[in-house]
């Protein structure tokens, strides 16, 4: 059943490829398809997000331990960002996407400049005042501290809460229930999210570009395949390829929704069902890393970053190199979980190092094709977290299993 889907979903992201070259633009009409499965898999994460995170912090039952989980993996994180940046900048050089390049900057596709706020505030952002309108609102960073507080809650109170334990636990068994329905129409949305992007990208705009994407690709591809596969088979004794294997309809499904936080109920079933993390450690680490763990992003505004640098013939130094570095890190990290968001945050990592904005028109009218395979990283790189530190706290089974002391669903 669960290899049938996705072959199904692999089937249809084929198809959806050759209808939309094969029909060109008027694919257009199969978009309310992918509408109506991102329309549905955003439906179920706040409530997903909540119920389960409640139930694997009530089930650790152990403040101390829930620390050294978040502190294990903001550290991944951060060094997985960091040399995702690096392997960016690395084919940044190596393709010199933007040398020699003969396109003109519009005007019309000039962006607004994302700006990452301070510190302090993002922390503070992080303390919802009122945690329903962060249910309501779909925010993310805010779901994960309520949920923390009423697991950590339900386990200082012990019996009295008891009811509350109960109703989370019948709560997060219902969504995976919704969200299993949801994935037997990932095909359908798979096609109806891709044959339009295809049809409407034709060969003609894609060319002029296509050394920034294939940089793109390229290092996308490098990244995942030696950075995750060192991490996982290191850390968690995981055959690699049991890993891609396991992650990859939540890969497809992100490559077509370009959208991490999207992606998210998709990436919590397979890492509990095909790569056997538990649901304590999935449903902590996984929405943390939807909402700041960009790796695939990191290494796109890496190559972007360049990519300007060499069209506009402007020479980086040393320090502006750690510069695009760090500040990458941080841009990454604030990046929301949604189409497009990555190209907005470039404009932050540009101002430091005083490059014209307006260098991200250049690229712009591609960002959806670069999106889909740094999404795909993001995800990707989210689950090789999940697995590394399931892996270090024991809480990784051997392999996929139907039963599980938490609750799952079968595909
Ligand atoms: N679309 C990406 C994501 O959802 C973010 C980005 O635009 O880089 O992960």
């Amino acid at each position: 059943m669960r290899g049938n889907l996705l072959t199904q979903i692999f089937a249809a992201f084929v198809i959806a490829i050759i209808l939309g070259a094969m029909v060109g633009p008027a694919i257009e009409v199969v978009k309310p398809l992918g509408d109506l499965f991102l329309n549905l898999i955003k439906f179920i994460m706040a409530p997903l997000i909540l119920t389960t995170l409640v139930v694997g912090v009530a089930s650790t039952g152990n403040p101390k331990k829930l620390g050294r989980i978040g502190g294990k993996t903001v550290v991944y994180y951060l060094v997985t960002t960091g040399i995702a940046v690096v392997i960016g900048l690395a084919f940044g050089f190596l393709f010199s996407p933007g040398s020699g390049l003969d396109l003109t900057v519009s005007e019309t596709e000039a962006v607004e400049p994302g700006e990452a706020e301070g510190f302090i505030q993002t922390l503070l952002g992080i303390i919802p005042t009122n945690p329903f309108s962060a249910l309501a609102e779909g925010n993310v960073l805010q779901i994960i501290f309520f949920a923390i507080f009423v697991g950590v809650g339900i386990t200082v109170v012990g019996n009295k809460a008891q009811p509350v334990q109960q109703f989370f636990e019948g709560f997060a068994e219902i969504m995976y229930k919704i969200t299993g329905a949801v994935m037997r129409l990932a095909p359908i949305g798979v096609f109806g999210l891709i044959a339009p992007v295809v049809g409407e990208y034709g060969l003609s705009v894609l060319m002029p570009l296509l050394k920034a994407i294939t940089a793109v690709a390229v290092a996308c591809i490098v990244h995942a395949l030696i950075t995750y596969s060192i991490a996982v088979k290191k850390f968690a004794s995981m055959n690699p390829f049991q890993f891609f294997k396991g992650i990859s309809p939540a890969a497809l499904i992100a490559f077509s929704t370009c959208s991490s936080s999207g992606t998210l109920p998709v990436t919590l079933k397979n890492t509990q069902e095909n790569l056997g993390v538990s649901n304590r450690i999935s449903s902590f680490v996984l929405p943390l890393g939807a909402t700041i763990n960009m790796d695939g992003t990191a290494i796109y505004q890496g190559i972007a970053v360049l990519f300007i640098a060499q069209f506009y013939g402007l020479d980086l130094t040393f320090v502006q190199l750690l510069t695009v570095v760090l500040t990458t890190v941080l841009a990454s990290v604030g990046t929301a979980g949604i189409p497009g968001a990555g190209m907005i945050m470039l404009t932050m990592v540009l101002s430091t190092v005083q490059f014209p904005l307006e260098g991200i028109a250049l690229i712009a009218g591609v960002d959806r094709i670069l999106d889909m395979f740094r999404t795909c990283v993001n995800v990707v790189g989210d689950a090789s977290a999940a697995v590394v530190v399931a892996g270090s706290e024991d809480e990784l089974e051997g392999q996929a299993t139907e039963k599980q002391s938490s609750p799952s669903v079968p595909m």
